[in-house]
């Protein structure tokens, strides 16, 4: 057994599936997970020393490349003063004047430690201002793994969630109504309904845990208008796309303001760090101001702050989303063209550093019915055949893929070389 191997072993007898989080178990493919030793710029070595040129990037956060010197030595410098007050704190300001100004939509800003937490909390609050219980999900969308949005669409059209885990009562989720996502007719049926109890509609505005999924401009824009037509709180989650697809977030590029956004991964630059923030009248009923509780003994941790900060600091470089759009381009671009030379059905598509690699379908994904129609089988030797050559996607067909500015034309340039060998073997296959 190799030392990959071992280590899963041995993680199976002292954590559930051997990881704290079930995407790193390689379940959708099959196989023995790398164990991560160390990373570096677009690179991760795992613990049999073996290198990859990494697309997950920590799923989001490493926007900047691993381990980057700048924000090393900032973290480093912040340890020696503390790890953490559950008092305020300089740093906290900063970093909410930085996503503020980034983000013209967010007029105040609560800081959290993870996602989940942000969505959660967000969520709390749009009904807690509105005094309205009903909230709107998309199939498909991810927005954490809180209770009530861990529900899957029941059967029939306008019918109400069923919880798609164990542990969730069914009572929790019967306020949740899923929607297709990039379906207007479903959000304007939904609202004719149930328009006077919807408290918010909770969107990812461009999906990323179905695999990407792109919306219609025509869709943001019925969210847009339906919700300020209803008194209902549009919020953009954000976690994924904010400061991934562009400086400004998803709203940037769709030109939407939403009434909140969520935010994280590329906030706490690989440190747990992640926020909720939006039009001050809202933020105003959160406490100690408002009644809706909410609180977090790590909440703006300094060293997750510092992480932020400098990571915000570096995106704003001249040419930073540029460069990063480019380079996700070249690898879907790239991988579209060897995919067709050597006849593999596969349709690849980027936004910003953000992107998404489908097998078997014949056009881009409109929602989650379609992206359940790739050929998972297919995309399964393509990512082991890649990890054989040392190239790391993530390891399921339901998952975007990240670029970092590390990602130079050297390693997108390999990247296609070791695809084009594993494609002409698919093809022969
Ligand atoms: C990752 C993600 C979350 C959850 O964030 P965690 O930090 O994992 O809790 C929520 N929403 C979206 C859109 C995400 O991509």
């Amino acid at each position: 057994m190799n030392r990959n191997e071992t280590l899963f072993e041995d993680a199976k007898k002292f954590i559930p599936g051997g990881v704290n989080s079930p995407v790193r178990a390689f379940g959708s493919v099959g196989g023995v997970p790398r164990f991560i030793r160390c990373a570096k710029g677009a690179c991760v070595w795992d613990e049999d020393d073996r290198s990859y040129i990494d697309y997950i990037g920590s799923w989001g956060p490493a926007i900047v490349g691993h381990a980057h010197p700048e924000v090393i030595k900032a973290v480093s410098k912040a340890a020696e003063s503390g790890l953490s007050f559950g008092a305020p704190t300089a740093g906290e300001i900063e970093i909410a004047k930085e996503i503020i100004k980034l983000v013209p939509s967010v007029e105040q800003v609560r800081l959290v430690s993870s996602g989940t937490e942000a969505t959660m909390s967000a969520i709390r609050l749009a009904r807690g201002f509105t005094g309205r219980d009903l909230i709107i999900k998309f199939e498909g969308c991810y927005h954490g793994h809180s209770d009530s949005l861990l529900v899957k669409a029941g059967s029939g059209m306008l019918t109400f969630g069923t919880p798609n885990s164990g542990g969730v009562p069914a009572d929790f989720t019967r306020n949740t109504l899923v929607l297709p996502y990039n379906d207007c007719n479903a959000i304007s049926d939904v609202f004719r309904e149930y328009g006077k109890q919807i408290a918010c509609v909770i969107v990812e505005p461009f999906a990323g845990n179905m695999n990407l999924v792109r919306p219609s401009t025509e869709f943001m824009q019925t969210l847009r208008t339906i919700t300020q037509k209803h008194d209902a709180i549009l919020i953009f989650d954000e976690v994924m796309t904010g400061f991934r697809v562009a400086l400004g977030g998803a709203q940037s590029l769709h030109d939407i303001k939403p009434d909140l956004t969520t935010m994280g991964k590329v906030i706490g630059g690989g440190m747990p760090l992640a926020a909720f923030g939006g039009r001050a009248d809202i933020m105003a009923k959160i406490s100690p101001l408002g009644d809706v509780y909410q609180a977090g003994t790590l909440s703006g941790n300094p060293i997750a702050v510092t992480a932020g900060l400098k990571t915000l600091e570096l995106i704003q470089k001249d040419g930073f989303y540029e460069n990063l759009t480019q380079q996700a381009s070249k690898l879907t671009q790239g991988l579209q063209e060897l995919a067709n030379k050597y006849n593999i059905p596969l349709l690849a598509d980027n936004v910003g550093g953000m992107f998404g690699i489908y097998f078997g379908l014949d056009k881009l994904p409109q929602n989650y019915q379609d992206m359940q129609k790739c050929d998972g089988k297919l995309f399964k030797k393509f990512f082991h055949a890649m990890l054989e050559t040392g190239v790391m996607f993530a390891p399921s067909p339901f998952e975007a893929g990240f670029v970092s500015a590390a990602h130079d034309n050297e390693f997108i340039n390999i990247t296609l070389e070791r695809a084009e060998k594993v494609f002409s073997n698919l093809q022969a296959a």
